[in-house]
């Protein structure tokens, strides 16, 4: 259970195993070995030491996966950010981490450089692709102490600090340790049954816990190899598919959704892919069959959070798939549904979801009131609402805050949007409450559609038979996209925004 043995031994096991591949690079397990020694004896030598809390503020390169098994080895911790971050929100995930270095790319110097002077603790930038600034990539690895030994990390110390959105106040820091990350990565290769042979296609964002845990701990654990891509697109997905015959594909919904769109893909695109993970949102019945129908793979849905590394429930390939449901509980972890007392609720009703397992986070970094909150008797309370049917599937219905309340009637949004997706010309939807003199709130549609013609009456009409009248939506409106996070995650917050006057 330490992620640290896991790469010595698949380098063991399988040194001439391809480790990675990028664009036209690639290594095996014998070299990403050798070079996880250099960035942690480079990092030693540079004066850090175990316990330190290293950034990595970078997008979908290799010198992630070095840079992060490095940190590890040197017995520090990682703190993977967003990219795409301001200053003031890096600066705030640094101060509150208390890094003592950041590992980025130099398009990002000018984000980055005004905190080297800012911020006291943070004493080093080490850029992976620049050759003017004090500390590069190549001087790192280079000042290789002669008699580098590793540093002893025991399962139970912190591996990774995961700085999770949060949904008022500002983000809160996850901390995983490394029993935290092994044992989900050692549960997912189970029952994705991942082996050596595999090569997983690593295209979500490298600093999201899915794919840090999926596409990297994953086939890191199993000697398999990483398809890194730098950035999502459905021509560069069926394009390094192809290339690299890869077999495992993990993304969100959103992903799957525009691949499914692109006219001319063909099964062919998918030949050697044997399945597809999707999580991070839930994905909509009508887009896995569909999926599934035109590219003869399965997706197995899985479901968790930041704070449970990440995967909680899974549909395992063997064995039942029950589309629209998230899976069981993964090995040794437990997911209960409670009410609002903590108390489970019988088979089939609604509650929230919480999780216990050796998955399960330390806390949040510096808040004791948060983690209080979160964690009661080892229980994680997910904020999720869900219901399990008598055979123990999951079925995720929304997140407790997204909740519509019409007329004291309780509305999902999953529910509503589960039956729009049904309408052949409807690519995207989300729905939200929005306030209503008279029923409180009332549901609203945001539609991308591929039939410009397609009208408001239209949607409502369609509806009309599939839902409960105070179900369906009352409004809709039209947009050429959803907004979404970088993760692809369709960002509800963001539609309320404008929503604020009472109809
Ligand atoms: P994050 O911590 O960014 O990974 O976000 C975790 C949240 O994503 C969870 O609390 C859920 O609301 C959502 N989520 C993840 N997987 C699923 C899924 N398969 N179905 C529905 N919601 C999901």
């Amino acid at each position: 259970m330490n992620l640290n043995e896991n790469l010595k031994q698949s380098a063991a096991k399988f040194p001439s195993n391809t480790a990675y591949t990028f664009l036209n690079q690639s290594i095996t397990y014998a070299e990403l070995d050798r070079m996880v020694d250099c960035v942690a004896s480079g990092l030693s030598s540079a004066g850090i030491r175990k316990g330190d809390k290293i950034a990595l503020v970078l997008g979908n390169c290799p010198e992630f996966i070095t840079a992060y098994y490095g940190i590890l080895r040197a017995g520090a911790v990682v703190v993977p950010i967003n990219p795409v971050y301001t200053t003031g929100e890096i600066s705030y995930i640094l101060s509150n981490s208390q890094a003592r270095a950041v590992i980025t790319h130099a398009s990002l110097e000018a984000t980055i450089l005004p905190l080297r002077e800012k911020l006291e603790h943070l004493k080093m930038v080490i850029y992976t692709d620049s050759i003017k600034s004090e500390w590069t990539w190549e001087r790192l690895i280079q000042k290789t102490e002669d008699n580098f030994e590793s540093a002893f990390v025991d399962e139970d110390e912190l591996a990774v600090i995961l700085y999770t959105s949060g949904t008022t106040g500002k983000p809160k820091g996850a901390m995983l340790s490394h029993r935290n990350m092994a044992s989900n990565a050692a549960a997912i290769s189970l029952l994705g049954e991942v082996t050596e042979e595999d090569r997983m296609i690593a295209v979500l964002p490298v600093f999201h816990v899915f794919c840090i845990s999926v596409c990297i701990n994953v086939p890191i654990t199993c000697g398999a190899t990483i398809v890194m891509v730098p950035k999502f697109s459905p021509a560069e997905v069926f394009n390094t598919i192809r290339r690299e015959k890869a077999t495992l594909l993990a993304g969100v919904p959103t992903m799957f959704s525009y691949m499914l769109q692109v006219p001319e893909a063909e099964a062919e695109d998918f030949s050697s892919i044997r399945a597809c993970f999707s999580g991070g949102a839930s994905i909509p019945v009508e887009l896995l069959q569909r999926f599934e129908e035109k590219f003869n793979v399965p997706i197995l849905e899985g479901y968790g959070l930041s704070e449970t590394a990440p995967v909680t429930a899974f549909n395992p390939l063997r064995g039942t798939r029950r589309p629209g449901s998230v899976g069981i509980d993964l090995p040794d972890v437990k997911n209960k549904v409670v009410d609002s007392n903590g108390i489970e609720v019988p088979r089939g009703e609604i509650g929230e979801l919480i999780v216990k397992g050796p998955n399960v986070m330390m806390g949040y970094l510096g808040m004791p009131e948060a983690t209080f909150d979160a964690l009661k008797d080892g229980w994680f309370y997910t904020g999720d609402l869900a219901r399990m049917d008598e055979e123990g599937y999951i079925y995720i219905v929304d997140r407790k805050k997204d909740m519509i309340l019409v007329g004291g009637y309780n509305v999902y949004p999953r529910e509503v949007e589960e039956v729009l997706y049904q309408h052949p010309a409807i690519v995207e939807t989300a729905v939200i409450g929005i306030p209503d003199k008279e029923y409180g709130e009332i549901v609203k549609a945001f539609v991308v559609s591929t039939n410009e013609s397609i009208t408001m009456d239209d949607i409502l009409h369609f509806c009309q038979d599939k839902l409960a009248k105070y179900k369906r939506p009352k409004k809709v409106e039209f947009m050429k996209e959803l907004p979404k996070n970088s993760t692809g995650k369709i960002l509800r917050r963001a539609l309320r925004v404008e929503q604020v006057e009472i109809n």
